[in-house]
């Protein structure tokens, strides 16, 4: 789902090649891409407007970490921030005495039913509950007769139909059945409506009041473009919703709506419906959510690969040697290899948004991964002693380890600049590491 605004931040993100800490201009620029990008995946403006600043105010300034883009830093931050705006996964809520009633609440079709059914197979499967459902819509034709229909394949209890019966005497029957049969939750599936309409919100209230459900679960088709804001508002502020569920995340839907809801709301989505099968629901994770939003889970996960693996392994060893303001040629070698463990190059390029530059990249990858062996192969052609201690390799020396590495002699000596510069670099990071010690070692 949500293929529209992935494809536009993956756009956006491209350009963003240079390394280094993030700039003002850098996070403004991929900003104003993803602001537009927000927009056109129907987020509600005041939900744009506070999540852009709340990424800036995080971007700017911030380190990339070595062995990923800009761009993929910025795509993390994005994803952490809209992870928090999603808000934190929240099972539903049962703490209330027996039989606990739940109020299903949204618009005609927006899959309430076969989420009323899908939510108490759940409950009986995962948590032993004894589930009684019971649809209270009696102006759709047969659609007390489809929960029936539900009900019998989910192997819950359904309240038997009584013709002519009104909604709010059908959900106070239905929670004198719970109490007297022993149920512990009762799903009551509100009559859908096309549009909100004031006498169908005014019914449901009814409902409510006579019921005071535990949970008031708002369902809405993730199709829903920027009604979703309005719907979420109206329903909240009408009848009082607990938490959400967004159906139909198994299409292409827009991701924006899941976002503006939440945020206008303040309440948490709590399931995901990602199929017309009974067991097709979801618990809601931010962080998944976030990266289909994005379209970036991959990247996500790579950075965090990245972060992890490089970072958390080769610190350590990287801090002990850093003590000593060492770094020789197997140090860069580790280095090289640390690279390639965090996966095959083009397999990490093939994740990166920008589906129609992905040609390009993975040829551009092959030379990356090309480029790395031959340093390594460089590396490789040397002696231990060479290799612990540069200064050795000389014109015949350099000679001898080209001609092993099948490369030429310039490759070897913009090895050996390349590894003096990051040894000079150690040295100070030393340096600063030492008096920093004294600082903190020394009253
Ligand atoms: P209601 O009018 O809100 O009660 O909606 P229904 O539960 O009757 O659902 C309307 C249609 O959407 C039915 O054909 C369902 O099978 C289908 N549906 C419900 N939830 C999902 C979902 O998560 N994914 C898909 N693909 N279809 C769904």
């Amino acid at each position: 789902m949500f293929e529209s605004l992935s494809s536009r931040l993956g756009d956006v993100f491209e350009r963003l090649k240079r390394r280094g800490a993030l700039s003002e201009t850098d996070v403004s620029e991929a900003l104003r891409e993803v602001r537009v990008a927000l927009l056109e995946a129907d987020v509600a403006l005041p939900v744009v407007k506070d999540f852009i600043a709340s990424v800036k105010e995080r971007a700017v300034g911030q380190d990339v970490v070595r062995s990923i883009t800009p761009g993929q830093m910025v795509v993390k931050i994005v994803h952490d921030c809209l992870v928090e705006t999603l808000g934190t996964a929240e099972d539903i809520n049962l703490a209330a005495a027996a039989p606990v009633p739940v109020l299903m609440v949204g618009l005609q079709g927006s899959g309430k039913t076969t989420t009323s059914a899908k939510i108490a197979l759940r409950l009986k499967t995962l948590d032993k509950k004894k589930v009684l459902l019971a649809s209270l819509d009696i102006y759709r034709p047969a659609a007390q007769q489809q929960l029936e229909i539900l009900a019998r394949q989910a192997d819950v209890g359904s309240l038997p139909i009584l013709m002519g019966e009104k909604p709010v005497a059908i959900a106070r029957r239905a929670m004198e059945m719970g109490r007297r049969e022993g149920y512990d939750v009762v799903i009551l599936d509100t009559a859908g409506r096309l549009h909100i309409d004031e006498a169908l919100m005014a019914e449901v209230a009814e409902v409510r009041d006579a019921v005071t459900p535990t949970e008031t679960l708002l369902v809405v088709d993730a199709m829903t473009g920027q009604d979703a804001v309005n719907l979420a508002r109206e329903f909240n502020e009408k009848i009082g919703v607990t938490g959400m569920v967004l159906t139909r995340v198994d299409g292409d839907a827009r991701g924006g709506a899941a976002l503006s809801m939440r945020a206008v709301t303040g309440r948490p989505i709590k399931f995901l419906g990602a199929g017309e099968k009974l067991d097709a629901l979801e618990v809601f994770h931010p962080d998944r959510v976030a990266g289909r939003i994005l379209g970036m889970g991959d990247v996500v996960s790579l950075v965090e690969k990245a972060i992890g693996s490089f970072e958390e392994e080769e610190a350590e060893k990287l801090a002990a040697k850093m003590a000593k303001g060492k770094f020789d040629l197997d140090d860069m070698a580790a280095q090289f290899r640390q690279i390639k463990k965090m996966g095959d190059l083009k397999g990490i390029i093939g994740m990166l948004p920008g589906i129609g530059k992905l040609k390009k990249q993975i040829d551009e990858a092959n030379i990356d991964n090309r480029m790395i062996n031959r340093q390594e192969a460089i590396i490789l052609s040397m002696t231990k002693g060479e290799r612990k201690n540069p200064d050795l390799i000389k014109a015949s020396r350099k000679r001898r380890i080209a001609a092993g590495a099948g490369v030429s002699i310039q490759d070897v000596n913009k090895l050996l600049k390349q590894h003096q510069q990051m040894a000079d670099m150690m040295k100070k990071v030393s340096k600063m590491g030492k008096k920093g010690l004294m600082r903190h070692g020394l009253p």
